[in-house]
């Protein structure tokens, strides 16, 4: 697919055909369908005999250009583009699983995701055993002959918990287990689990792929012969990506080394300053020595992200007092834009969780999630700062 060498040069000259009209920059193609140059074609198209577009929910140029990329990036041999993050981890177990099966899962997984585990998936049949990030000598116990899939997030969210993807990969091979990895939070310019051992790599691209807040979309790339089965399922079920944000996310994974960088330099810079601070009880990043995993982050993963939480000293109210005396950063339950977001999890994102599943993944009622964006660092830090002096009175001064 590519001859280009390195990650940037693969994210940014990977080009659908581009000889219409010599444009230089990729058109969007919004068309819902294609026409066959005779009804022979038609049939070879229909009987794959032939590669090509037939129709948008099948394929697409603009999400083909954004999968291919995807693909090279994440060292996978191919992929689907779907209209959301959820649509890819739905698409991703649902074109693959049946009544009866068992998924192996890490605890501490995205909201709509759990969701999909305790209230969607039972209703057909398959079931989930949750294991925890922090005791993998537990995983292999939970283990049955019904289980098919392995799926896990790493870092975590919002524990930033690291799980060894070598390991887990050796894990999954010795049992023939399907091994599906959210790469999410890293991006495949921090983390390409499909180098150790992965079998899937799904997606919300709306975070740092788009990485400007602009667009819902997902994707899941790995081994063709599991997206083949995946691709039957989506291509006769309808999750796909519009041709508009497969054309803005493929633009997007031109820049995203550069912004992972700033992403993360800025988040290293701004865990430091805060560890230690007065008003905090702890602050949390992969790469700082203090997390306990520092070392095994280092291993697997580029840089270290760019989400850091803390936890804000007087717990629940001082946290909520915090948030509104923000004056620069946006409360959002997003996360993976340019713009700095705050979230509180325990009220919003892991609500659904109850008392006991969140303190078991390490959210405490003061527990502050920040996805750091590409402001000037100064500038994010002095609203923290600010906010944390502020949430000290009781009033709200604006
Ligand atoms: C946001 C998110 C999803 C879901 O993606 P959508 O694009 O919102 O559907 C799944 N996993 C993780 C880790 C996420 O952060």
């Amino acid at each position: 697919m590519s001859d280009y060498k390195h990650f940037e040069s693969k994210g940014i000259r990977t080009q659908t055909d581009n000889k219409l009209h010599r444009e230089h920059s990729t058109p969007i193609f919004m068309t819902s369908s294609f026409t066959f140059e005779s009804a022979e074609q038609a049939r070879a198209m229909f009987a794959d005999e032939e590669e090509g577009n037939i129709y948008t929910r099948f394929t697409n140029p603009n999400n083909n250009e954004f999968i291919d990329k995807l693909c090279l990036l994440e060292e996978a041999q191919s992929g689907i583009a779907t209209a959301s993050g959820m649509a890819a981890m739905f698409s991703s177990m649902a074109g693959l699983l049946k009544t009866g099966d068992h998924v192996l899962a890490s605890r501490s997984v995205f909201g709509s995701t759990h969701q999909m585990f305790t209230q969607i998936f039972p209703k057909w049949g398959i079931t989930h055993t949750y294991v925890d990030i922090d005791k993998p000598e537990t995983w292999e116990k939970e283990i049955t002959p019904k289980t098919k899939m392995i799926f896990a997030e790493t870092p975590s969210n919002p524990g930033l918990d690291i799980i060894d993807l070598d390991w887990l990969g050796t894990l999954a091979a010795d049992h023939d287990l399907i091994l599906n990895i959210d790469n999410c939070f890293a991006t495949p310019f921090l983390q390409q689990p499909m180098r150790h051992g992965a079998h899937l790599v799904t997606h919300s691209a709306t975070k740092f792929i788009d990485g400007q807040g602009r667009t819902i979309g997902g994707a899941i790339v790995g081994k063709e012969d599991l997206i083949k089965d995946i691709r039957f399922f989506t291509r006769h079920t309808g999750p796909s990506l519009s041709p508009f944000n497969g054309w803005l996310l493929s633009k997007s994974l031109e820049t995203m080394p550069v912004r992972m960088e700033k992403h993360c330099e800025n988040a290293l810079k701004i865990a430091e300053y805060l560890e230690g601070h007065e008003e905090l009880v702890s602050v949390k990043y992969p790469f700082l020595p203090s997390h306990p995993q520092q070392q095994l982050a280092k291993k697997q993963m580029r840089y270290g992200g760019a989400l850091v939480t803390f936890v804000v000293a007087g717990g629940f109210e001082r946290a909520v007092r915090f948030l509104d005396n923000l004056k620069m950063l946006s409360l959002t339950a997003n996360l993976g834009d340019t713009r700095t977001t705050v979230t509180h999890p325990s009220s919003t994102t892991h609500s659904k969780l109850t008392e006991e599943e969140q303190s078991r993944v390490g959210i405490e009622p003061g527990l502050v999630r920040i996805s750091v964006g590409l402001e000037n660092v100064n500038d994010i830090l002095e609203d923290i700062v600010g906010a944390l002096e502020a949430s000290k009175r009781k009033k709200v001064l604006n």
